[in-house]
């Protein structure tokens, strides 16, 4: 299987880490919901088609980068940047100045 990273060019798989699913949404950091953290991290969609991931070129460029992979044929149909897109989701972005 090949990545094309958009910096570096089409390179094999062996290169990149896998990040994990790009479509879950975190919880505010200051939720104490339960259920939403134990939803976040633990449940998983097992989808079949097109699937949304993170990837890291960490033999090559050291990007992060959002891939959308078919999961029944292992077709990538995009690859861009993650910086390119904004901040990663959340459910609610952090207060400046405040830690958690
Ligand atoms: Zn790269």
């Amino acid at each position: 299987m090949l990545i094309n990273c958009p910096y570096c060019g089409p390179r094999d798989v062996s290169e990149f880490t896998y990040q994990g699913d790009d479509n879950r949404v975190r919880p505010d950091q200051a939720s104490t919901d339960q259920a939403a953290w134990n939803a976040y991290t633990y449940d998983r969609v097992n989808t079949m088609g097109d699937h949304k991931e993170l990837w890291l070129h960490s033999g090559g460029c050291r990007a992060h980068l959002r891939v959308t992979r078919s999961t029944l044929t292992h077709a990538i149909s995009s690859v861009a940047f993650v910086r390119d897109h904004g901040e990663k989701k959340s459910a609610a972005r952090r207060k400046p100045g405040v830690r958690a």
